[in-house]
């Protein structure tokens, strides 16, 4: 009788927990490069040498174990499981249920030539610390708005992770209060550790560096692309960086990409860490004297509550979150998010250059520097969002969509009950852009004002209606009206003559989310 066929996507390449049979006896495995995917963005180098060289490791490792690999290069992964299949007869296709969206539909209704068997991924110690139905269940109990803080109590409870009897360890579920500390100039960040890539990695970078149509450049690649790399990297984290990160979480410095943070979610992502182990390596450090509480809490928080609550919102909101557009936002991405030096804004241009660079920016570059930009001058969601995904090395449809749509642009307010828009003053306070740039974090009004300044008050205006009786808001309304009306003219009238003024991007590339 003929052996089922193990489909293992480039979201599970952790041996321990691959949808790889026990014995290599019991069926061939199948890894599928699909040129749709490759091609429906114009992804960033980085990251295609990121899952391409992770995916040849990993086929290399099984192969080393005795398993029959195919490693195939198909026009998507439902034509490569079928011609896999009809090749080897494959008596049915195991895998694990995939992560987005797209591609979950499309193995669901395909005709693989043989049945089709998806296992629940996720669950304690696995890729994600929930399944899918553990998640919604959760979200079915909540008589309110999702809240993310709700969410995360539930998760310290049930993973015991930071708890002390049954209570938060220390008497507080958060201490994100003691996390947003401006970097003193003197304060240095240890660097990251260096992966030199061998000779698979260099054979992929050589193959992405001619490939047109895609952003960025491939040389410089420095990303864990195996298990062991991931493991150093998590090491290397905690050990060197873990102290400093909750302090200076939300600290920005011009020139300087990385800082204290972990940058271990292009390696979770791909499946290389599981996030139990990598929660349990920062409470470890904790439980042993070399970590401080409000590092090690506000790190646990990103991976047990903010990584597993985004991803439920996903699977909660498909495919309805895609067409999400609550405030009606319509206009297109400004050519900056591309090529960083057409912007004079230095917080902007410092933060899109990182991305360019290394498929990297920061939780606060993303979300207070390029999500709150394009929040304010009405970008059109989409247009965001595929820019993330495209981008960023860690960035999945999983992951970027929620939180695009439901936190950088509030186009979904399904966890959400305020934009989070921010003036230049944010900014100033965070980081050090503001000193070095042509605009003026102080002035309010004029050719010099910061931009920032200016749009958001467009934006408030913009969406009065929907955002004066929010309680949280109502005040700065009241303050707001209590400006001289040609104050108030002036500002509105700069903020248009700026959004006027932006460069739009030429690309001439047309995306299909479910191309895979
Ligand atoms: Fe950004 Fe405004 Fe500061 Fe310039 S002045 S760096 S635009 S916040």
């Amino acid at each position: 009788m003929s052996a089922p066929l193990f489909f293992v996507g480039p979201w599970d390449l952790d041996r321990r927990l691959a949808c790889v049979p026990d014995d290599p006896g019991q069926g061939p495995v199948l890894l599928v490069e699909s040129r749709a995917k490759g091609s429906a963005l114009p992804y960033h180098r980085k990251k295609l040498v990121l899952v391409l060289s992770a995916m040849r490791h990993f086929a290399a490792e099984l192969r080393g174990e005795g398993y029959q690999v195919h490693l195939v290069n198909a026009a998507s992964y439902v034509e490569g499981i079928q011609n896999t299949v009809a090749e080897l007869g494959s008596s049915k296709v195991v895998a694990l249920e995939p992560r987005e969206w797209g591609l979950d539909r499309a193995l669901r209704e395909a005709d693989l030539g043989a049945p089709l068997e998806l296992l629940p991924e996720g669950g304690l110690g696995g890729h994600f610390l929930l399944t899918r139905q553990e998640f919604l269940d959760w979200a079915g109990g909540q008589k309110a708005k999702l809240r993310m803080d709700v969410f995360y109590r539930w998760m310290r409870k049930r993973t015991g992770l930071l708890m002390d009897e049954g209570r938060p360890e220390g008497g507080k579920w958060s201490y994100d209060s003691d996390n947003r500390k401006r970097i003193p100039a003197e304060a240095e960040a240890p660097a990251l550790p260096r992966f030199d890539p061998d000779p698979i990695t260099r054979e992929q970078i050589q193959r992405v560096e001619g490939w047109p149509n895609h952003w960025g450049q491939a040389a410089g690649f420095n990303w864990p692309v195996t298990r062991a790399q991931a493991l150093e990297a998590l090491a290397s984290f905690v050990q060197e960086r873990l102290t400093s990160f909750g302090d200076y979480q939300d600290g920005m410095r011009a020139g300087e990409t990385f800082l204290w943070h972990a940058c271990l979610a292009p390696a979770m992502n791909l499946g290389l860490l599981a996030p139990l182990e990598v929660a349990e390596a920062a409470v470890t450090a904790y439980r042993e004297g070399d970590a401080p509480l409000n590092a090690v809490e506000g790190f646990v928080r990103q991976v047990i509550g903010w990584r597993e609550f985004i991803r439920g919102v996903y699977w909660l909101r498909m495919p309805d979150l895609r067409s999400s557009n609550l405030l009606g936002a319509s206009r297109p991405l400004p050519a900056f998010y591309w090529e960083p030096k057409r912007t004079e804004m230095r917080c902007v241009r410092e933060s899109a250059q990182a991305v360019l660079d290394h498929g990297y920016a920061h939780h606060i570059q993303r979300l207070m520097i390029l999500g709150n930009f394009a929040l304010l001058a009405g970008v059109e969601p989409l247009e965001l969002s595929h820019w993330f995904w495209a981008g960023f090395v860690d960035a999945y449809e999983w992951v970027e969509l929620p939180n695009v749509h439901g936190m950088a642009l509030y186009a979904d307010d399904t966890f959400t009950t305020k934009p989070y828009a921010a003036s230049g003053n944010y900014v100033n306070k965070m980081s050090d852009y503001c000193k070095g740039c042509r605009y003026k974090v102080k002035v309010k009004q004029g050719p010099d004002a910061c931009p920032f300044n200016v749009l958001f008050w467009g934006f408030m205006s913009r969406h009065r209606d929907l955002l004066e009786e929010n309680p949280r808001l109502g005040m700065l309304y009241r303050g707001w009206d209590k400006r001289g009306a040609d104050e108030r003219a002036a500002i509105l009238g700069d903020a248009e003559t700026f959004l006027d003024s932006l460069p739009t991007s030429s690309h001439d590339w047309s995306f299909e989310d479910d191309a895979g």
